[in-house]
């Protein structure tokens, strides 16, 4: 039935000749040996004229299945000494890598498996152990990952997420005109970025713009190793502190109120659903004081609402003007939180006018959250974080269906 060009054509079998077929236990077993002409010495090259042969050896391969049934080749090899260079040594296996029991063409088989189908799947299909799929996989996107070239990078945001409860973060850098994940790293310390920085520099990529939050260790980091590349703080992180302020300036309120402005909020609840016309003087009393209590959150939602329009800006000297009259407005009110806000845009301007520059921000981090949450739940959770982190920097190219 198989032949040495079925072997070739099917399993990539080159430079071997078949010499028979068993089916055994359920298994397809292809015996071969090396054809002659292929016969090299190890050490000098020397061909086939110059070995002897002078012993033999047996190896065993998984090879791809055909259906549901299990194939493996059985390798009938020699031990040769060559003439030329005097060394003793074994034929050399063309079709397996070093000391691996399965053919190349397995593990490019197992490769295309991982990719649409989750590895649990794929070695319960190969009857393969989960490791063993697993590591096979990750050894693929090491190779390629080795072979990805930074000097293109013109573009990149940095973002945390948190990988465990209790505030373990890992820090992601997203190539923005790709879509790639160039780099992940445990924590969210300069030393998260810095390395990553330096080889970004190394491979002469010429840097435009980086998009993150107002995170100090991550500025720190850029700036360590960028010292004038413009940093965009985006939208996002901006916008989400100032509904952080929101809240806090929400629960100091309802904090600090006491006897009489409780009572003032306790009893209003009649008074604000009643129509207005039939309001008489001490419920009036009671509606201002009501007004006044509210009014910190009430020019606190204004704040933030009005903060988001600083993006619509027609252009960087409407921006300036814009923040600049917002921060006046925040100070005025002398509510802490939004002071402290106002404060820190100030101090982060360059940052946010840069926008108006580049236009980029960490937007797209949070889009492909939901692709790291899946990877997140999968099976293995973080046993092998290298492999984690290979699966993140190829999270472009994995199906959403994906699971692990
Ligand atoms: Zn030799």
């Amino acid at each position: 039935m198989a032949t040495t060009s079925f072997l070739y054509h099917s399993l990539g079998l080159r430079g071997y000749r078949h010499l028979a077929t068993r089916y055994e236990g359920g298994c397809l077993i292809h015996h071969v040996e090396m054809a002659p002409d292929k016969r090299r010495c190890k050490g000098c090259g020397a061909p086939d004229s110059d070995l002897i042969l002078y012993g033999r050896f047996q190896r065993t391969f998984k090879a791809l299945p055909v259906g549901s049934r299990r194939q493996m080749v059985v390798l009938h090899g020699h031990e040769q000494v060559c003439r030329r260079c005097g060394s003793k040594l074994r034929e050399p296996i063309l079709f397996a890598e070093g000391s691996r029991r399965h053919l190349r063409c397995f593990e490019r088989f197992v490769v295309d498996l991982c990719w649409i189908a989750p590895i649990k799947h794929v070695a319960r299909f190969l009857g393969v152990s989960w490791n063993f799929v697993k590591d096979m996989f990750k050894r693929h996107l090491g190779r390629r990952l080795k072979k990805r070239s930074l000097k293109g990078v013109r573009r990149i945001a940095i973002d945390e997420f948190s990988i465990r409860k209790g505030h373990q973060y890992m820090t992601v850098i997203l190539d923005l005109d790709t879509g790639e994940i160039l780099h992940s790293a445990e924590g969210r310390s300069a030393d998260a970025v810095i390395p990553f920085l330096r080889r970004l520099k190394a491979a002469s990529a010429k840097l435009q713009a980086v998009a993150m939050d107002m995170w100090p260790a991550y500025l720190l980091g850029v700036r360590e190793v960028f010292e004038d590349v413009p940093i965009v703080h985006d939208t996002y992180h901006i916008v989400a502190l100032a509904n952080a302020a929101i809240d806090a300036t929400r629960r100091d309120m309802y904090r600090s109120l006491k006897g009489q402005d409780r009572r003032v909020l306790k009893g209003s609840r009649f008074l604000l659903l009643k129509g207005g016309e039939r309001l008489d003087h001490s419920a009036l009393t009671h509606l201002e004081k009501l007004e006044h209590l509210n009014r910190p959150l009430f020019q606190a939602y204004l704040l933030k609402e009005d903060l988001r329009r600083f993006w619509r800006s027609a252009d960087k000297t409407a921006a300036k003007k814009f923040l600049g009259a917002w921060i006046a407005r925040a100070l005025a009110t002398r509510h802490k939180h939004f002071v402290k806000l106002a404060k820190t845009l100030r101090a982060h301007r360059n940052g946010l006018f840069a926008y108006f520059d580049h236009r980029i921000s960490t937007g797209p981090l949070e889009g492909i959250n939901n692709k790291i949450k899946v990877l997140k739940r999968q099976a293995y959770g973080f046993r092998d974080i290298e492999y984690f982190k290979l699966r993140l920097a190829f999270l472009h190219e994995s199906t959403p269906a994906f699971a692990g």
